[in-house]
């Protein structure tokens, strides 16, 4: 029986084998034209034996497997670099169980972050990491790449909230990473293995995360400055200041006035940077650090101090924010978001950089970031089919990533290596640690099927 035949036995009708409904299933949101491979099929398990008999017949036939959610990751980490199946999770999105005694809620892979913290919020409980995607974001993708979002600053991101995994490797084994307990030291921690591993090591088909109590308030300070220098000064004043708000995020000039053009709230586009800065906690306690605060955006020379009357214009103002990466859209065919780290203390130095690389090679870029964790996202609007600009986008990404990894930064803070980086990767990381890497990757997947090509090649 061919491979095709015995998917067929395990999927029923959950599986595609059309070129028309498989070309779609060849691209992602990162942005790259060429050698676009179509999968050989698509299939929609619904639950985990399912996913582990289709692993099982693909171990058999030697044929890779390209795990997807959305594939709202930037960075080719669901492009498909030679024939394969594409494992999709859209049928498994159900919470199976929020443990509001224990903390924890108990999902399958597809739930969207998004649809989790409404579900959350009506028992007033809370899941942190916020990718500004959230709204299509899945839990299995976040915990694939390690997501985060503006509120890593104070909660940390993705792998602080996973407390077990269930996982299908290549041959079709089930392996439960850990037990469902908010502490556990019992043996190696295989779960973090696997957040973070962007589909290169098993398959996740259901995670446990640790939930917390809801903070009673929220609230937002928009602080603009006439110099990013000042923003960048302010964001080191607040944290040396003893207390820590949910973000400290930061947008350039560009980026200010590329959402008010396409996606309006409000933004004073006469200004050279804004911080968003959110406090959430104990009423009282926010107002008392709001105080404070205010103080300090004072002695940082903030022009304007605006505060987001309630908790609907909080989410407005956030809506335009998370709205950012769709405007920049809107300025030329195609856009490539980079997440390069520096320390904290290199931001103002990083956004120069970042705007001299762009004007040298004569490509729009407009500059965002979670200025508290030093993560900067500079957002390129350009045209890949044009020649020139795409070599020319090459050599601004080879200075860019070399700058950030002479001041003692990296590659990525959030959105994974996938394709886009992996050239990139040996600069970045020591080099014993990038082989334990390769022999990791070796062990979980001896045939090299299981999303191959991603972040580094296998020999
Ligand atoms: C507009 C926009 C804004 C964003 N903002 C942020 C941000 O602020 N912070 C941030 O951290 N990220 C951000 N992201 C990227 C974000 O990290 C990803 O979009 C998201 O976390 C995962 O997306 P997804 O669910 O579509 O997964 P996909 O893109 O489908 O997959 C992501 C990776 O996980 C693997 N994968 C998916 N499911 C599984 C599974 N069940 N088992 C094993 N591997 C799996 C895939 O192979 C791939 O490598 C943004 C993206 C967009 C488009």
């Amino acid at each position: 029986m061919s491979f095709v035949n015995e998917l067929k036995k395990v999927c029923g009708t959950n599986i595609l084998l059309e070129k028309k409904d498989l070309y779609v299933y060849a691209h992602d949101t990162s942005q790259n034209p060429d050698n676009i491979i179509i999968p050989l099929a698509v299939v929609f398990p619904r639950n985990t034996q399912e996913v582990s008999k289709i692993l099982k017949i693909l171990y058999k036939y030697n044929i890779p497997c390209v795990p997807r959610a959305q594939g709202t990751n930037h960075c080719g980490g669901t492009r498909l670099t030679r024939d394969s199946v594409v494992v999709h999770f859209s049928k498994m999105d159900k919470i199976i169980e929020i443990d509001k005694k224990n903390l924890i809620a108990k999902v399958q892979p597809n739930v969207v972050i998004g649809d989790l913290n409404k579900e959350l919020d009506k028992l007033n409980l809370f899941f942190p990491p916020d990718p500004s995607n959230l709204a299509v974001s899945t839990v299995g993708g976040a915990i694939s790449l390690c997501a985060g979002g503006p509120r890593t600053f104070k909660y940390g991101n993705t792998k602080d909230y996973v407390i077990n995994l269930e996982v299908v490797l290549s041959d079709g084994t089930i392996v439960e990473t850990s037990k469902d307990l908010a502490k556990n030291v019992t043996g190696y921690n295989l779960t973090s293995l696997f957040v973070g591993s962007e589909g290169t090591l098993g398959l996740i088909c259901q995670a446990t995360l640790k939930l917390i109590p809801k903070p009673e308030q929220r609230l937002l300070t928009l602080a603009y400055f006439d110099s990013l220098e000042d923003a960048a000064k302010c964001v080191n004043n607040v944290i040396n200041s003893g207390f820590i708000p949910s973000t400290l995020d930061l947008l350039d000039n560009n980026t200010i006035k590329t959402i008010e053009k396409f996606n309006p709230c409000g933004l004073l586009t006469d200004k050279e940077a804004v911080l968003l800065i959110e406090l959430d906690g104990f009423k009282k306690s926010v107002e008392y650090e709001l105080e404070i605060l205010k103080e300090i955006l004072i002695k940082s020379n903030a022009l304007k101090i605006i505060q987001a009357k309630n908790e609907e214009e909080n989410e407005e103002i956030w809506r335009a924010r998370r709205s950012s990466y769709s405007a920049v859209t809107q300025l030329k065919p195609n856009v490539v978001t980079e997440d390069i780290v520096v320390p904290r203390s290199e931001i103002v130095e990083c956004v120069k950089k970042i705007n001299e690389i762009s004007n040298k090679y004569n490509i729009t870029v407009c500059i965002m970031g979670h200025a508290g964790d030093g993560n900067i996202h500079p957002n390129f609007a350009l045209d890949l089919s044009c020649e020139e600009e795409k070599n020319n986008f090459e050599k601004l990404k080879d200075e860019l990533f070399a700058y950030a990894i002479s001041v003692g930064g990296t590659l990525s803070g959030e959105h994974g290596i996938g394709l886009h980086k992996k050239k990139y990767l040996k600069a970045a990381l020591d080099c014993a640690s990038l082989d334990i890497m390769k022999k990791i990757k070796k062990m979980f997947d001896d045939k090299n099927i299981i999303n191959p090509d991603k972040m580094f090649n296998y020999d």
